[in-house]
């Protein structure tokens, strides 16, 4: 065995428990006694302590994230980390990444708590859901909760002995964390008007559900060399920014003469991760609706196998795909699934239908007759727990009984009769909330920023609705869509490089001394959907209190010079 390894790795290699399967490498490692038969690995985890020890017999040093893994499984440790979380103390970092696979972050020291990220396929709630979620946080956290940019909800300040009794309210609604922290896929986003849209090819709802019960049903598919996202988009009206993903399937319509029959087909995109600067590639295939289980699975393996799990900066699908190209990334793919997969030339592929970047705000027709889909509004992904009550009763008694959140951090309430309409608006404003939005504030994104990430170099949703504020005053005949999206720090979860305006939170220095104030650096021209683009940084180390009249400035230079509202900010810049 080569001599390249510390003390550390070597204890790793000669196989401590991990809980699941005592592992050896063939040849022992140089103490004198006869080497051990080779011991191959079994049980789900195998795969991944195959893909650990491959790094390091090829002189790789694992990353501490996958030491932990392997010390000890965070499904099979999940009795010791309830036991020691009901003493009250806070998580060391190890069992901090642990608690993640179970959907808790200790996000010490911004909030000496643990956030629960939850797992809502196509991000739909039924409403005694939405109304129990509500309950849980009072009775064990903040008392508040946040939409995600991953159509989802985050709730806070959930004491360490409430970790896990919070998880519980969630069995017992129907609902789970598992699996929404660390290295692991993410919650699956989908169309959230599915279903109720005349514009979408194909719903989504089926596809994102049976995505969902995949993940939760495969132990295999935990602990990846980082984290994982998948999108459905079906086509319809309102984006759900699936480019931004690992894996992104678009309902496309493929027409006559292609190689495969005419219809609707999903088409395959792959390695979009905007915080890398990189929107997911078209790799010319397609599949068939009830493919993309077998497909996603099958992708998923090729990177477990081929992922870095020795640097954290690189272990993203995407650095597979780089090093690799997307060809021979699929020939793996259809080795592992046995079989080819269809592919047809762009020109056999009809364009899609455009977005309307108003259509997650106010009233919209639904494609059955008589019945709407109502956007409400939310400063910047937040309700409290008795909001949240009184919505789920006012979509319990006025519509289809469903919440439908979407990755511009507000939901939708639909099944809406033409007779309701009125009466939805008149509550939802009775509770402070609105179901209209200026063209700053329907565009408005911003991550959890220094109120409760630590990562965070800046208070991102409270500058964010600074922003709102100066620009609805100063600029009320802003008459376009404009997307402004601020986030903490270079993990991107508020996706800064595809806003039109995107701010990126930075500490500021502002004396000699070394005083620093928070701020931002600011990038422009990104965009999504068939206007994708990874934005261009125009400003640098900009004070957050001067970030108002920044974007002010750049919108008033874009009002005064554009030929028209027919030219987006985006082609202006
Ligand atoms: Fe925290 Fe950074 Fe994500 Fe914002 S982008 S929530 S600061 S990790």
């Amino acid at each position: 065995m080569a001599d390249n390894f510390d003390a550390e790795q070597k204890r790793y290699l000669e196989g401590f428990s991990h809980g699941i399967t005592a592992v050896r490498l063939t040849g022992g490692l140089g103490t004198g006694a006869p080497a051990a038969p080779p011991a191959e690995p079994t049980g789900p985890d195998a795969i991944h302590i195959k893909a650990q020890d491959r790094t390091v017999r090829n002189g790789g040093k694992l990353a501490e994230q996958e030491k932990w893994k392997r010390a000890e499984n965070p499904f099979e440790g999940h009795n010791r980390l309830i036991a020691e979380a009901a003493t009250g103390k806070a998580p060391k970092p190890e069992d901090n990444f642990r608690w993640r696979y179970h959907g808790l972050f200790w996000v010490a020291p911004a909030q000496n708590s643990y956030m629960c990220r939850l797992r809502i396929p196509n991000g739909i709630l039924h409403h005694w859901q939405f109304a129990g979620i509500a309950d849980l946080a009072d009775a064990h956290g903040g008392g508040y909760s946040h939409v995600t940019t991953r159509a989802n909800l985050q709730v806070r300040e959930i004491g360490p002995e409430h970790g896990q009794p919070f998880l519980d309210g969630l069995v017992d609604l129907g609902l789970t964390a598992r699996g929404t922290g660390a290295d692991n896929i993410r919650n699956v986003t989908g169309s959230p008007t599915a279903g109720i849209d005349a514009q979408e090819l194909l719903d989504t709802r089926p596809l994102a559900r049976g995505w969902h019960n995949h993940i939760l049903n495969d132990r295999s598919l935990y602990g990846l060399p980082r984290k994982f996202n998948v999108a459905f988009d079906g086509g319809g009206i309102l984006p759900v920014l699936e480019e931004t993903n690992d894996i992104g399937f678009q309902a496309v319509e493929v027409l006559p003469g292609a190689a495969v029959a005419p219809g609707v087909w999903m088409r395959l995109v792959l390695g979009g991760i905007t915080g890398h600067r990189d929107l997911a590639r078209d790799t010319g295939v397609v599949l068939a609706p009830g493919e993309c289980n077998a497909v996603a699975d099958a992708i998923i393996r090729v990177f477990i196998e081929n992922g870095d799990r020795t640097n954290r900066n690189k272990s993203r699908m995407k650095y597979v795909l780089d090093a690799w190209g997307c060809d021979k990334y699929l020939a793996a793919v259809e080795e592992t699934l046995g079989r080819k997969l269809a592919r047809v030339d762009p020109a056999h592929v009809k364009p899609r239908g455009g977005f309307d970047r108003y259509a997650h705000v106010g009233v919209h027709a639904q494609v059955q007759p008589g019945l709407n889909w109502i956007g409400v509004v939310l400063p910047v992904g937040k309700m409290t727990s008795d909001q949240m009550r009184a919505l789920a009763e006012i979509a319990r008694a006025c519509g289809d009984g469903q919440i439908r959140l979407t990755v511009w951090q507000n939901f939708l309430f639909s099944g809406v009769p033409d007779a309701k309409v009125a009466e939805v608006e008149a509550r939802v404003e009775a509770l402070g909330l609105s179901t209209k939005a200026s063209s700053i504030r329907a565009g408005l994104v911003a991550c959890t920023g220094n109120r409760g990430c630590k990562f965070a170099a800046s208070d991102t949703k409270g500058h964010a609705l600074l922003i709102a504020d100066h620009v609805e005053a100063r600029l009320p005949e802003l008459d376009v869509p404009v997307n402004v999206h601020l986030t903490g720090c270079h993990h991107s979860c508020a996706q800064h490089y595809i806003g039109d305006i995107g701010l990126i939170g930075a500490k500021v220095v502002v004396s000699e001394e070394g005083d620093t104030v928070e701020g931002y650096d600011i990038v422009v021209g990104g965009g999504f959907g068939e206007a994708a683009r990874i934005g261009t940084e125009i400003w640098k180390a900009v004070k957050a209190e001067d970030c108002p009249s920044r974007v002010e400035s750049l919108l008033r230079d874009y009002l005064g010079q554009r030929a028209g509202p027919q030219e987006s900010f985006q082609a202006y810049t």
